[in-house]
């Protein structure tokens, strides 16, 4: 093509990125060996793979396929490094940080290259917004390695953390992964993605150069099957940090249940793309491209589901269509390219093959008249409209370069259609009221929410989802607990738990006084929806004093019981959008109406574990003083404001997580309920809980005090019974978004297992009991955070 053809069609003439100092790098290597302590070894196994590269679907090089006796070399590896490392000063561990940050940036163009060849993604992404938002993660993160001290006093370091990434941004979580636990005094194994091992590689030489202590990062290629899952299981492994699909995360969950293996998991998305009848379409259309094009729709927050505005509708289509004609796919490492290749050819025929289903349900596509090239593995940008909100294209996470078209009516409607998913990663709102934007922010179940904007990312922005997108953050000063603990949970003697007294006259005297006369019966119901319910069962339980003598007798709730009980949870969830202030004044309002019976709700805690008066009245004291702090807590445990490096702000907002089911301890049956359930409601959520069932008088005592003091019915349900048996009720009900539990160790383990189903976040305790009266462990930001989720609400300004 010369000159005057070029001015003819006006077509892009090649604009190829120099591949040859990557190559010629590949080929002095040949094979990868693995990254263990700083040294490269031989697999045990002797076994290597392929990494291809998926423009071509040619080798690039081959790389060891590790074993789990790798693994555990790994483990120790970062084990023996952990002892030093964690004890090494934060600015020492600053310095490494940013060391690893220069050294990226020194190799920035290499990274986006190789990224690029093994990948399959184009060289305008990896060059502009993977390589860049590497080197800010480690630069934002070795800040909080020099702040540690001081800003997270009272936390250490996790121990090794096994670290599983994806193909879909591999340097990127990569990043996201090790900077922060490395930055917090871990030490960590890292496997890569079987397709996409190349960078973790180079970065591996960069650790090197940048000088990082041995066995501070160590990286493993191979198999799923062997690295990953030895990874998961290896008994001296502290916490899994995984990205990936929700099935493989799922079964994550259920290996780790019980292990105490701190998780966190990002998953699968199918986020919603909301545009209003008010938006400005030409800009929407440009973020459509950068929802589901960018990467080549391979990203798990991607807008994969637009929902338009009916009155619209068609005037957007043919826009996009009109776009996509001149969307250009091809070479990655062409500098003009807009689309590169998708990933292998597996991946392809998954998409392939969900495209055909669409067509087969009905929908109607739309792809560009030009074709893709033979070579390699290509899919053209594809638009589905006619699309029914239960067909699979609406449902199943494609994971390729495929936009799937609804419409909606009302503003109401696009949110019912927003959340009708079992995912809760990202979603993009796009209207010129600002009111409109930020009203239906909070109402779509997303962790990350971008208003006029789409797939922006930075280090200080946490990152993860709701629902079955996952737990945990990346990324913000919240993804930094994922990788950290409060020093006292570490040490051996964590417990201060009471133990039952031999009886003591005084309190014989305050249990005679309530058995020996004929008193009228108070069995307590159980509690649901606001009134006493006669529990399903029929059946009663039992209630055995400390001294041997029958005290009282409790509902024994059952499967049903739990039904109702998260129903009416559910009905409550206005909870939530009431002001923050109201739920400060009805804890208030508990304490006062609980203040005034604190005599007897002290005789009530010695009768039911033979403790002396004055330990008692100290518990309703520390009940009431927790009530106070929650209360205050409830209108100042908010969110921050970041400062992205762009034009606009990050509103990082708490929000309640929903439902959540708590099973009470045994140890302080009212001080132990009111820890629970007060951080839980003063933030916002509703719950069902199970109160201790050795002593669960201390709470159902609590029922007037609720019906007088304000609380909406459905806010706090209580089912009395066997512990459990209703937990594991609540860990697999589908509409419980979290369960915490405070039992024994086999309880710990059988919540995490039933909890894989819906992926709901869980906290338990293993067995270990934990001194409730002390404010260190009974109270403060531990609860707190866990009755929370952050959501990131993006809000760029200027025209
Ligand atoms: P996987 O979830 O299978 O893989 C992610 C990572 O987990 C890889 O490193 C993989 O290793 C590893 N892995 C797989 N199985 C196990 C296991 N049982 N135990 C421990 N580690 C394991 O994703 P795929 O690559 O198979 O992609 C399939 C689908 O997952 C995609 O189509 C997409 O829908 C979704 N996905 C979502 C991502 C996200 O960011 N949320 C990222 C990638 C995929 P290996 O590569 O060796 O198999």
């Amino acid at each position: 093509m010369n000159v005057m053809d070029i001015f003819e069609t006006m077509e892009y003439g090649p604009a190829p990125e120099a591949a040859s100092t990557v190559q010629s790098w590949l080929q002095e290597h040949q094979q990868f060996r693995l990254f263990i302590g700083n040294r490269w070894v031989e697999p045990a196994s002797g076994k290597y793979m392929e990494s291809t590269n998926p423009a071509t679907n040619k080798a690039l090089v081959q790389v060891a396929s590790a074993n789990s006796d790798d693994v555990d070399a790994a483990v120790s590896a970062a084990r023996k490094a952990f002892k030093t490392w964690s004890k090494t000063p934060d600015h020492v561990r600053a310095r490494y940080l940013y060391a690893l940050a220069r050294t990226i940036q020194k190799h920035a163009r290499f990274l986006s290259v190789l990224e690029s060849l093994d990948n399959g993604k184009s060289i305008r992404e990896t060059r502009d917004i993977d390589i860049p938002l590497v080197a800010r993660h480690f630069y934002y993160h070795a800040g909080w390695a020099q702040l540690m001290g001081r800003e997270l006093s009272g936390y250490e370091p996790l121990g090794v953390v096994g670290q599983i990434i994806p193909w879909n941004f591999p340097l990127l979580m990569l990043a996201w992964k090790i900077a922060p636990a490395i930055a917090m005094g871990n030490t960590v194994v890292l496997k890569p993605a079987r397709y996409t091992p190349l960078t973790a590689l180079k970065f591996a030489e960069i650790i090197q150069e940048a000088g990082l202590p041995a066995g501070v990062i160590n990286i493993v290629t191979g198999e799923a099957s062997q690295v990953g899952d030895a990874l998961v299981k290896h008994p001296d492994v502290n916490k899994i940090a995984f990205t990936g699909s929700t099935d493989v995360g799922r079964s994550i969950r259920r290996a780790t249940a019980g292990s105490g293996k701190k998780l966190s998991l990002e998953l699968g998305g199918k986020s919603p793309f909301i545009v209003f009848d008010d938006a400005d379409l030409d800009s929407v259309v440009e973020g459509v491209v950068d929802a589901i094009w960018f990467n080549q729709g391979q990203v798990c927050c991607a807008g994969s589901r637009l929902l338009v505005q009916e009155n619209i509708a068609e005037r957007l289509f043919s826009k996009l269509r009109a776009r996509m004609e001149k969307l250009r796919l091809g070479d990655p490492l062409d500098k003009a390219i807009d689309i590169g290749a998708i990933v292998s050819p597996a991946q392809l025929q998954e998409i392939t093959r969900l495209v055909a289903q669409g067509e087969a349900e009905g929908a109607e596509k739309w792809q560009p008249s030009w074709a893709c090239p033979t070579e390699g593995s290509f899919f053209p940008p594809t638009l589905f409209t006619n699309v029914t909100p239960a067909s699979t294209i609406a449902q199943i996470e494609i994971f390729g370069p495929v936009l799937v078209a609804m419409t909606f009516r009302t503003p109401a409607e696009a949110v019912e259609l927003a959340n009708n998913t079992r995912y809760g990663l990202a979603a993009s709102i796009w209207s010129e009221n600002i009111n409109l934007a930020l009203d239906i922010a909070p109402k779509v179940k997303a962790g990350s929410v971008w208003i006029n904007c789409t797939n922006v990312f930075d280090a200080s922005s946490g990152f993860g989802g709701y629902r079955e997108s996952g737990f945990g953050r990346e990324g913000g000063k919240e993804g930094l607990y994922e990788y950290i603990r409060p020093a006292w949970s570490g040490s051996k003697s964590v417990s201060k738990a009471r133990q039952p007294q031999v009886a003591s006259e005084e309190r014989e005297e305050s249990t005679l006084s309530e058995v020996n006369p004929p008193a009228i019966d108070r069995t307590p119901k159980l509690f649901i929806g606001g009134k006493q319910a006669r529990p399903d069962s029929g059946y009663s339980l039992r209630v055995i004093g400390a001294n041997g003598s029958l005290i009282g007798e409790v509902g024994e709730g059952n499967r049903k019981d739990i039904r109702n009980a998260v129903e009416a949870a559910h009905a409550a969830s206005k909870w939530a959008s009431g002001t923050t202030h109201n739920r400060a004044q009805i804890l208030y309002y508990i304490a006062e109406n609980m203040a005034a019976r604190e005599d007897e709700f002290a005789r009530r805690i010695a009768q039911q574990t033979g403790c002396g008066h004055v330990e008692a009245v100290k518990e309703v004291q520390a009940s009431l003083s927790r009530l106070f702090s929650y209360a205050a807590w409830a209108d100042k445990f908010e969110g921050t404001i970041h400062r992205p490096p762009m034009r606009g702000v990050v509103l990082a907002m708490h929000e309640q997580i929903g439902v959540i089911g708590m099973a009470c301890p045994d140890e302080y049956p009212l001080l132990g309920f009111v820890s629970l359930v007060a951080p839980a409601i003063a933030m916002g959520n509703t719950v069902v809980v199970i109160p201790s069932p050795k002593a669960p008088l201390s709470a159902t005592d609590c029922y007037q005090i609720f019906e007088t003091s304000d609380v909406p019915a459905g806010v706090i349900n209580i089912v009395t019974g066997e512990r459990d048996a209703l937990s594991k009720v609540l860990a697999e009900h589908d509409d419980v978004e979290a369960c915490w539990y405070f039992g024994s160790e086999e309880g710990s383990r059988m919540v995490e297992h039933a909890s894989a189903g819906n992926m709901k976040r869980t906290w338990v305790n293993y067995g270990a009991q934990r001194d409730w009266l002390s404010p260190l462990q009974g109270e403060g930001e531990e609860f707190l955070r866990a009755s929370i989720q952050v959501k990131n609400i993006w809000v760029p300004y200027g025209e």
